[in-house]
């Protein structure tokens, strides 16, 4: 626990309304009730869950951040926990969010920015904005609109751009040509990838060769997926943004040591841990890398190349890249 605790740690897929704690929600004025309930769904175990349940809890989170004001506490809040389980480096992801009469897709990305800009903490921030695969096509591309034109303004803290929301619903298909867009545009890309079994989803994903994917548990043949996308993916080597404690909680893998990842570690392709969602599955980085090494039997040494690994993943600039790697080499040479 204490090595784990005490390492610098990089967080490359945390959204964030799916990282609110219970303290900001009630910060934020949520009902006992509303909170009672994000208990227990937080608490549910996995068996009496599944992906969809999952998705329903971001509805208390939203609910909490539906002014521009709440969207901002809630973004240093979510900044200091990070920084208090010793992330040094944090890519958050959120999707811009219109609540009629009170907050524009605009003014919902302008408060996250400016907590990131007033953060004062050590820990870097950067921002990646989602598309909701939930959403029509039209809304997606106002969206794009309203990302691509806060992406000249804040060049150094939006970085990227997500493919997210209910897997079950809505393709990539149809919003590709917005994605070809963000990355004409500068911005880097990353998607979630095979969170339920789609062969051919998963095949146009890899195809349009983004700069990282998320999640992936169905993609080795193994795990439902096809060899042709594998091979893919082994061809191209794209890094997968690994969630363990969220796939378990959520249903797409079955226990910690049967999880995916390990046919990652046996071909020696690059990923990164992360925590998806700490509030909405109660965790932190900390408890990641401590299920790693106790489930996946992943030595403290395999540890530290991961988290120098996710320093190259990242969407930093290079400058930014080596002044993590030097932290880490510093904590290397006075804890190990
Ligand atoms: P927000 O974008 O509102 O800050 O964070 C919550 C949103 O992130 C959810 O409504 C959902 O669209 C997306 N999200 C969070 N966790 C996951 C996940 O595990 N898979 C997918 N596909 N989307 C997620």
């Amino acid at each position: 626990r204490d090595f784990c605790k005490s390492l610098p740690k990089i967080e490359l897929h945390a959204h964030l309304n799916g990282s609110l704690s219970e303290k900001t929600l009630t910060e934020l004025g949520s009902s006992p009730d509303d909170v009672a309930e994000y208990q227990r769904l937080q608490r549910t175990p996995p068996e009496g869950r599944n992906l969809s349940d999952c998705f329903k809890i971001f509805g208390f989170a939203h609910k909490a951040t539906a002014t521009p004001e709440a969207v901002y506490l809630a973004t240093k809040n979510v900044i200091r926990e990070f920084y208090d389980d010793n992330v040094i480096y944090l890519e958050l992801r959120t999707t811009p969010r219109e609540e009629v009469g009170i907050m524009t897709a605009e003014s919902y990305v302008e408060a996250v920015v400016k907590a990131i800009q007033d953060n004062t903490y050590d820990i870097l921030v950067k921002l990646i904005l989602s598309i909701n695969r939930q959403h029509s096509p039209e809304l997606s591309k106002n969206n794009l609109d309203v990302i691509l034109k806060l992406k000249e303004k804040y060049p150094n803290i939006i970085r990227g751009i997500d493919l997210s929301g209910d897997p079950h619903k809505g393709n990539f298909e149809d919003l590709k040509i917005l994605f070809e867009t963000a990355r004409k545009n500068g911005l880097r890309t990353t998607l979630h990838c095979g969170e339920v079994k789609n062969d051919e989803e998963v095949s146009q994903i890899l195809e349009f060769r983004p700069d990282r994917i998320g999640h992936a548990p169905f993609l080795h043949p193994n795990y439902g997926g096809c060899s042709k996308n594998w091979n893919l993916l082994r061809m191209l080597k794209i890094p997968t943004e690994i969630c363990l404690t969220s796939n378990i909680i959520s249903g797409t893998t079955k226990s910690y040591e049967l999880h995916h990842i390990k046919e990652w570690i046996k071909h020696d392709l690059p990923f990164s841990l992360n925590t998806d969602d700490k509030g909405v599955f109660h965790t932190d980085l900390s408890q990641e890398f401590e299920r790693a090494l106790k489930y996946l039997h992943i030595k403290n040494e395999q540890i530290l190349e991961i988290s120098s690994n996710s320093v190259n993943h990242s969407f930093a600039t290079q400058e930014e890249k080596n002044k993590l790697q030097e932290k880490l080499k510093e904590w290397v040479y006075t804890n190990c």
